[in-house]
């Protein structure tokens, strides 16, 4: 029978709340798609490292997710990748005193929706290669990183500076 993989990001709350100081460990490996994460720039599993412990006011939850990521490079398209390593601290209260705190809804804490909004706020966006990428000749469109073409791209190198101007006066 094919069981929920998600019921390990599970926990019992009321379990633990009866008796502060107890410790759950949450270690998971997850895919992406089982997680309900649907973004291309994902490029392996979701590595959970989660400890819980309950103490009078709620439980506490903190450890790392980790994802690791493969996205376009901005100037040159060629693949970056990385890993992108979230640090989780939060607490879950069944009557909220903290205005940090999530809400225990009924007898569990389900970390799957917050582990997918760390995993979504963490994905880089449009990076680079290295800081100086020297990207694509405008012209013939070769990988400028790798070789050097003959095109005449000063014209349009000047085009390029005036808009570059432009962008850091936006700032
Ligand atoms: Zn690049
Ligand atoms: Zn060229």
């Amino acid at each position: 029978m094919p069981s929920n993989p998600l019921h390990v990001l599970r926990l019992n709350a009321r379990e633990m709340l009866r008796q502060p100081g107890t410790r759950r460990q949450i270690r998971a490996d997850l895919d992406a798609v089982d997680l309900h994460v649907v973004d291309a720039r994902i490029a392996g599993s979701v590595g959970v490292e989660l400890d819980a412990v309950s103490n009078v006011d709620g439980v506490v939850v903190a450890g790392t997710i980790s994802t690791p990521w493969q996205v376009p490079c901005r100037r040159c398209l060629a693949d970056v990748a990385g890993t992108a390593r979230i640090t989780v601290d939060e607490l879950y209260q069944d009557h909220l005193s903290d205005e940090d705190a999530y809400q225990i809804e009924g007898d569990q804490i389900d970390m799957a929706p917050a582990i997918r909004e760390y995993v979504l706020l963490e994905l880089p966006e449009g990076p680079l290669c290295r800081d100086d990428c020297a990207g694509i000749c405008p012209i013939c469109g070769i990988d400028r990183n790798r070789a050097t073409c003959d095109c005449d791209t000063e014209v349009r190198d000047d085009r390029w500076a005036a808009l570059d101007a432009l962008e850091f006066d936006d700032d």
